[in-house]
């Protein structure tokens, strides 16, 4: 069964998948995305990602392509079709197409592409030693908290992580504080067993899973901050670890060529991620 995909009111063979080259997505990348993930054939927090796709669009004075409920229609038709179990959806809307001009268009129509992908677990190896991040000044523009396709200096700072054979790298700020990874969420743990998340405004976007962990830390009764930390305060904490839809709650072990606390996955960590897990096993229950 060769794999499909949703373009714009059309489920296609993903090979042949295309969209027009006067698409605002490819020409000014005026589009914005999701990426929510499919767990035992289940969607995870899909109303918290429609709500920030919503959110998005909104800031971009995008107009949603369709109704929720048909979104949520075409996810569940494309995953049948693909027969995924687990991974994720893409899914992107543009501006729409019109001929090259920067200021919006009068009569373009958003586009809405959508795909989906079987994902492999985590190998063993990442989850016994932890991941490493490189740190990378944040070259990002000032309106980070939009999920907008825009992704360039989050491209050259996974570029850099690669060729420092890390999983990661943490943006830093002009004030020393890191602001989140290129496609994930930066958390510490202090000395005295404090989870630190950096709380959100413009300069991160408001991860799904970070929500989800919060009310998870919350209802399990850890002590929580949620501040900015510089990068010297995350070098010297007890553990780290990051979040996002595919990483869900990883270990962060080395920050640059500093071991975080013993350099294995802390035991904290594991908890939250074991708890994440049993969230994702209850189908994204409302916790
Ligand atoms: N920050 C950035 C810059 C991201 O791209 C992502 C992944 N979409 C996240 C954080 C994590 O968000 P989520 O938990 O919704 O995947």
């Amino acid at each position: 069964m060769p794999r499909e995909a949703y373009v714009n009111g059309r489920y296609v063979p993903h090979a042949q998948a295309a969209v027009h080259i006067e698409d605002r997505g490819y020409q000014f990348a005026d589009g914005v995305y999701e990426v929510v993930t499919i767990h035992r054939g289940t969607l995870i927090d899909e109303e918290p990602h429609l709500n920030r796709l919503e959110r998005s669009l909104d800031e971009l004075r995008i107009a949603m392509p369709m109704s929720r409920p048909a979104l949520k229609l075409v996810a569940r038709e494309l995953i049948r079709r693909n027969a995924v179990s687990n991974g994720i959806v893409y899914l992107q809307v543009t501006r729409g197409v019109a001929p090259r001009d920067h200021k919006f268009p009068g009569h373009a129509r958003p586009a809405l592409v959508m795909t989906t992908r079987q994902m492999k677990p985590h190998s063993t190896k990442l989850l016994e030693d932890g991941a490493k991040v490189i740190a990378v000044p944040d070259i990002r523009w000032a309106r980070c908290d939009i999920k907008s396709v825009s992704l360039l200096p989050n491209v050259l700072a996974k570029q850099a992580a690669s060729e420092a054979e890390a999983y990661e790298a943490w943006q830093v700020d002009a004030d020393g504080f890191v602001t989140e990874g290129s496609s994930t969420n930066a958390w510490i743990v202090t000395g005295e067993g404090t989870v630190v998340t950096r709380a959100v405004g413009q300069e991160i976007l408001n991860g799904i899973t970070r929500i989800s962990l919060l009310k998870l830390i919350e209802s399990h009764g850890y002590t929580l901050e949620e501040r900015a930390f510089s990068l010297e305060e995350a070098k010297a904490a007890k553990e780290a670890f990051i979040t996002s839809s595919t990483s869900f709650v990883l270990a962060v072990t080395q920050i640059d060529d500093t071991p975080v606390g013993n350099g294995h996955p802390g035991i904290l960590t594991g908890k939250l991620r074991r708890h994440y897990f049993d969230f994702m096993d209850r189908a994204g229950d409302p916790i």
